[in-house]
């Protein structure tokens, strides 16, 4: 297709011109070892320290109460010096945070935050640019370019306008989207995945695509190289029905708008964290995480609301990349589970699940809702068999022991926007 491949180079030189030489070197440093790894980010972050203490209004106060001057990060350690940046700590202060330096092309990056609390920042070319590049290098993992094309799966509740506006900036890109589950929206979809290269969005949206393109017996994709779930959680009993329809394992994209592109999969089946774009801390099972790109919207360890679990220093993955692993992405901050005694974290959601998964093979996709306090509805999309349901009990009573009633219903749910959450709570 060479037509696509002019059209996205011919953007990419307007809009990103310093794209390329950051996947150049993006390229290049894939080869380094731990310590050429840690090296550079050390070196980015004195940058991006002096960088908030000359223009950043945020840090200036900051780094002055808790007594922090440049000499005071001389290793990566001293990271753990400057305090948490907590996401309301954030919303309040964007103006403060927003460095005073102007930067010959800025771009406005905005997140559609879920509760309503969405950020709007600016952003230099060259940090969205290195962002793109660090996309960009999980995709050659995989043999895939961006100007391939490619099938999208992302909100749907679209009116005739904006559809035709997506699709024209969709055809911009060489890439098309599925608008609905209808019949023959799925048939047409699927017979256009059918010259894709790859596919990418909502892991839930890819999955219940797989599941009718095997139930309505619509034939399967045969060239796909990368099938990419973003934005969600992708669960273990995705994970089959996806390789069978699409002929490639689902993989996955970790990052946020504000911290950039945080850990992209290897061929080999583990979560490298882009370690030149940003440094990532577990804390309490918290992810905390510094944006070394990101320079007219500096972000230092800030708590982005996930909990992650990250491997040890000293596993290592097979495809030779020597870039940290991120075990899972585990679940999100801030929901409680409201037991008639106690509290818990939503974080036992996935370990129930997990273990069902890993000790029985039990694979299940849930749905979890409290309405009421000490009271949970469970909701599974899977038939049980009632061995698996007494395996499941047995899991929920392990974590919640007597503190939580709760049933066990067949079901599942589809929100609105097409994005999918394993726990909602109404209290
Ligand atoms: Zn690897």
């Amino acid at each position: 297709m060479g037509i696509a491949k002019f059209i996205y180079e011919l953007g990419e030189r307007l809009r990103n011109p310093s794209l390329r030489s950051h996947y150049a070197f993006l390229k290049k440093s894939e080869h380094w070892s731990v310590s050429d790894l840690e090296a550079y980010q050390l070196s980015k972050l004195k940058e991006l320290i002096s960088h908030c203490i000359d223009t950043v209004p945020y840090y200036q106060n900051i780094f002055i109460q808790s007594g922090i001057s440049e000499s005071s990060i001389e290793t990566l350690d001293d990271l753990k010096k400057i305090p948490v940046l907590s996401k309301n700590q954030l919303l309040e202060n964007v103006s403060q945070i927003h460095s005073t330096k102007s930067y010959p092309k800025e771009f406005l990056a905005s997140t559609s935050g879920t509760t309503g609390d969405s950020l709007k920042f600016q952003r230099e070319e060259s940090a969205d640019s290195f962002n793109r590049a660090s996309i960009m290098r999980g995709y050659s993992w995989y043999g895939v370019k961006p100007w391939d094309r490619n099938g999208y799966f992302w909100g749907f509740n679209f009116d005739w306008k904006a559809r035709l506006k997506t699709k024209l900036l969709d055809a911009l890109q060489n890439r098309f989207r599925l608008f609905s589950y209808s019949p023959e929206n799925l048939k047409d979809f699927s017979k256009k995945l059918r010259s894709a290269t790859y596919v990418h969005g909502y892991s839930s949206m890819i999955y219940q695509t797989a599941k009718l393109i095997e139930e309505r017996s619509l034939e399967p994709p045969k060239n796909l190289k990368m099938v990419k779930g973003t934005s969600e959680k992708i669960y273990d009993s995705y994970r089959d029905v996806v390789k069978r329809v699409f002929g490639v394992p689902i993989i996955s994209e970790y990052g946020a708008t504000e911290s950039g592109i945080i850990a992209f999969e290897c061929p080999h089946g583990n979560m490298h964290v882009n370690m030149e774009g940003v440094i990532v801390e577990c804390v309490d099972h918290r992810i905390l995480v510094t944006n070394l790109q990101l320079f007219k919207f500096p972000i230092i360890r800030y708590e982005l609301g996930d909990y992650i679990e990250l491997a040890t220093k000293n596993e290592t993955c097979s495809c030779g990349m020597k870039h940290q692993i991120l075990k899972e992405v585990t679940g999100r901050i801030g929901e409680t589970i409201r037991g008639f005694k106690s509290e818990y974290p939503s974080l036992y959601f996935y370990y129930i699940f997990k273990n069902l998964a890993s000790k029985h093979d039990v694979k299940l996709t849930y749905y979890v809702e409290q309405r009421e306090v000490g009271k949970l509805d469970f909701f599974i999309e899977e038939k049980l068999a009632s061995s698996h349901q007494n395996l499941l009990k047995k899991e929920i009573s392990k974590y919640f022991l007597k503190d939580i009633d709760y049933t066990i219903n067949r079901g599942k749910k589809s929100s609105k926007n097409g994005k999918s959450k394993s726990f909602k709570s109404y209290l």
